[in-house]
């Protein structure tokens, strides 16, 4: 089953990717990072999880990730026989293959413990791993520990001001989005994920709201002002989702499980109606995919112009040639031929997305 990340976005970068291949040159379509931030326990690792479709980080009630994990999503070929394989592999155990997810969640709770001890204390040293996969596209998520106020455990006093900087160098980058987490059952304008986001980003072009635990919301209360942006407004907006509860994972309740039980908690509410663009997982990945489409819109003058010289050099090289060659005149014909389809194929279908965007 594919992640609900990606699934429009792997069509175009694979085709882009496609004729890089043919021109023998290596593909360089850069996706930004996306970076979850906000206060401990408010449900960044779970929405992460949710995009991936697997289950694999720590997640819990208590400071669970301590130190940053740099997940890096690479896509790779189905096999012959159509069938899938999914790995992970750290990037500090190099060659090992982990098909097991929950060993990978347990590799990450042991290699916390190795760099941050194993009395909550926290680490700016990263964890990298990357996940192989056909049904993911080549993006880098990170996963940072929570902003926490009080000192526990072998924290030092000043932890507060660590973690916020720890949080800083990764989303004051200009190429790394935002998803920036609040709890619904705390006060948004108490948010120390939007409060952080807004330093980073000030101007809100790369920051998404995400407002969790919508389930969990005092009795008679809701969140459709703050999905509407009535609350605190924010350029790209905000989607509401419910993740599993502490009960669900100690249940070992799917991810899959998990998505139908939020969409049938949606449903079954009148206040979301006439919101649905604004509410669940799946919706998220959507909005995440909307930005990549228009990345990679931003993107296509440049992966343009560098086919044109690279059809230019070839030209050049035939008229070097007294005779051209076989080979040569075939690989001419194939570039131009190429270049000529790239061009409306893929403003068509850039654009194409575009439209399906806008209307959205
Ligand atoms: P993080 O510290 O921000 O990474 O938060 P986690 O993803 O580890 O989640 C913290 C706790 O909140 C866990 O026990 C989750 O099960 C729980 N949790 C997260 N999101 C939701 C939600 O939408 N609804 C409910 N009921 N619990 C949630
Ligand atoms: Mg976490």
């Amino acid at each position: 089953s594919a992640a609900p990340l990606g699934s429009s976005v792997i069509p175009i970068v694979n085709k882009l990717q496609d004729i890089f291949a043919k021109l023998g040159s290596q593909s360089t379509i850069e996706l930004p990072q996306v970076a979850v931030v906000g206060s401990q326990s408010s449900g960044k690792s779970s929405v992460l999880e949710s995009l991936v479709g697997r289950d694999f980080l720590p997640r819990g009630s208590d400071i669970c990730t301590r130190r940053p994990l740099v997940l890096q999503l690479l896509q790779t070929k189905r096999k012959p026989d159509g069938s899938e394989e999914e790995y992970g592999e750290f990037l500090h155990l190099p060659g090992k293959r982990f098909y097991d997810f929950s060993e990978i969640r347990r590799e990450i709770q042991a290699e916390t413990d190795r760099e941050a001890g194993g009395n909550k204390g926290v680490s700016d040293k990263q964890i990298r791993l990357k996940i192989f996969s056909p049904n993911v596209l080549d993006i880098t998520l990170v996963d940072l520990p929570g902003i926490t106020k009080v000192p526990v455990g072998d924290q030092p006093s000043d932890i507060e001001a660590r973690i916020r900087t720890m949080i800083m160098s990764y989303i004051k980058q200009p190429s790394c989005l935002i998803i920036a987490v609040t709890p619904a059952n705390s006060d948004l304008a108490n948010s120390d994920a939007l409060q952080i986001a807004g330093n980073a980003d000030p101007d809100g072009y790369r920051t998404i709201g995400v407002i969790t635990k919508l389930d969990i919301m005092d009795r008679g209360t809701d969140a459709r002002n703050l999905l509407l942006g009535k609350v605190i407004p924010l350029r790209l907006g905000y989607i509401g989702v419910v993740n599993r509860s502490q009960e669900d994972i100690l249940l070992n309740r799917s991810i899959k499980d998990a998505l139908v039980a939020e969409e049938k908690f949606f449903r079954s509410r009148p206040v979301y109606n006439g919101l649905t663009d604004r509410c669940g997982v799946p919706q998220l990945a959507k909005k995440l995919n909307q930005i990549l489409v228009q990345h990679i819109k931003a993107i296509l003058p440049g992966l343009k112009s560098r086919i044109s010289s690279a059809l230019v050099s070839v030209a050049k090289e035939h008229a070097s040639y007294g005779e051209i060659t076989e080979s040569k005149a075939g690989q001419g014909a194939l570039l131009l031929n190429i270049l000529s389809k790239y061009s409306e194929a893929f403003s068509s279908m850039v654009e194409g997305k575009n439209e399906q965007m806008s209307t959205s």
